[in-house]
């Protein structure tokens, strides 16, 4: 049993220390944001995400997981000090933004009384462990106090991040100090995961590397299937006929409106920043970052042919959150195509399972006109009286919808199936007219 302390309870902080505090150990979860505590002491969660409410409400029952704003109180006692914090793009060229990191370093130091090991969870820049020792030691209240860093980066995915921080495929440490990596490691022994032990700058670049890499899969398929709408070929099959060879393997080959989220568009951008910093020019990455810009605006083309103007059209959404089972609505690609829609005139109607309440608060932020977006309860009342449907998110319960119902609740019978959940051979005889991404029809 260890004592640890968690800064930062967002999708990555509370899913760590949930899950250290059912491995057993002593954990006390730390935010600044004294709402999120309060109503995390109340047994209510600032995030969803599946099989998390109950595991939390076991382990504070067990006496295991804590709960506080006072970094006084977190730091007490604690052995490991993991920083869970976010790193959104800055405003620097596509630079993360390192304040958040730097705070709770800051805090940290002021608070600190005992040797601890320091575990940067939060994805940085290569060379940000440098920054986390500096700021520590530079602002340590009793400079005699002794601590480590150690970068720990974070691979779990929302929507599955319970299983993925218990069966993870691997976990990285990098430190300059090995004795440090191997007390990180031992803590995550019961895991029985392969454990890569490296420098700090190899651990923070594996991050990275690994984003980017899957963003790069996505639009990399996703340049295939417009190759394959203009030539006859269907993108589906393709990804399909790909995904059986062990060398290329099936994931992240589902073409559609390309990536969003917390982690890959500000990832590949903080990547491809470091890149144009250190000299180089990272042209794949940009590339990436082109393709999946221009995805979305697909949905807009497919629209404005079939519909022409969209003035005065009411479009249909179906899905706000960036991906099914999780209620994040960082770099949606449901924002978009309502800001593009309502720009041009359309009136908006969306459901999502999960997903109103943080969508509405994204919309809002994004300036968008909430006049023109109207929430509903379900896909039908999306569908009643809609010029066109546009699914913009693959939760599962838009792939068993009563399409027959659905046609006929709307006024003109337009679907755009953005994650083509669909087949386009039945969707017709439902009367509709189909578009999928990239899955041409054939000579
Ligand atoms: P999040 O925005 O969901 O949560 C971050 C939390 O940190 C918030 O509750 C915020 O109030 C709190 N916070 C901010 N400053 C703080 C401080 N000084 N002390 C204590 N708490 C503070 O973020 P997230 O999605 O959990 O991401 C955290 C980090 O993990 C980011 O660097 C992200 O890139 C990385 N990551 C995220 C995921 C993911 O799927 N979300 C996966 C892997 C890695």
């Amino acid at each position: 049993m260890s004592n640890i302390c968690v800064l930062g309870t967002g999708y990555v902080g509370l899913v760590t220390g949930t899950c250290f505090a059912d491995m057993g150990n002593n954990v006390t979860c730390v935010d600044i944001i004294e709402e999120k505590i309060a109503k995390l002491k109340q047994g209510i969660l600032p995030i969803y995400e599946p099989g998390l409410e109950e595991m939390v409400e076991r382990n504070v029952h067990a006496g295991r997981l804590h709960f506080t704003t006072s970094y006084e109180e977190g730091l007490d006692n604690a052995e490991f000090i993991f920083i869970a914090v976010p790193t959104p793009t800055g405003a620097n060229q596509g630079a993360a933004d390192m304040r958040y990191v730097e705070t709770a370093a800051r805090m940290i130091a002021q608070e600190l009384d005992h040797y601890a090991i320091v575990i940067n969870k939060s994805t940085v820049p290569v060379g940000s462990g440098d920054v986390v020792s500096r700021v520590i030691r530079n602002n340590l209240k009793r400079p005699e106090v002794n601590f480590a860093v150690v970068s720990n980066p974070e691979f779990l995915r929302e929507g599955n991040a319970l299983g993925d921080f218990q069966r993870p495929d691997r976990v990285v440490l990098g430190s300059s100090d090995p004795e440090a990596a191997q007390s990180v490691a031992r803590l995550y022994l019961p895991l029985r995961a392969p454990i890569l032990v490296t420098d700090i700058y190899t651990a923070e670049m594996i991050k990275y590397a690994s984003n980017a890499f899957l963003a790069t899969k996505i639009s990399f398929i996703n340049e295939i299937a417009q190759i394959c709408e203009r030539l006859g070929a269907d993108v589906k099959e393709v990804a399909e006929g790909m995904g059986h060879d062990k060398r290329i393997g099936r994931a992240f080959l589902d073409a559609g409106l390309g990536y969003g989220g917390s982690c890959f568009p500000k990832d590949v951008r903080a990547l491809a920043h470091m890149a144009d910093e250190a000299g180089l020019h990272p042209q794949m990455l940009h590339a990436v970052m082109d393709i999946n810009h221009d995805q979305r605006r697909l949905v807009i083309n497919k629209l404005t042919n079939i519909l022409g103007s969209l003035r005065g059209c009411v479009i249909g959404v179906l899905g706000l959150a960036f991906k099914p089972n999780t209620d994040d609505m960082r770099e949606s690609a449901s924002i978009d195509i309502i800001r593009w829609v309502t720009a041009q005139g359309a009136t908006v109607r969306v459901y999502d399972p999960v997903a109103t309440e943080t969508g509405r608060a994204a919309l809002e932020r994004e300036g968008i006109n909430l006049d023109m977006v109207e929430f509903c309860q379900t896909s039908y009342d999306v569908a009643t009286g809609a010029d066109a449907l546009v699914i913009s998110t693959e939760w599962n319960e838009f792939k068993s919808l009563n399409m027959l119902q659905v046609r006929a609740a709307m006024r003109r019978p337009v679907l755009i199936d953005g994650r083509n959940i669909y087949e386009a051979t039945e969707m017709n005889r439902y009367g509709f007219i189909y578009r999928g991404i990239g899955r041409g029809t054939g000579p």
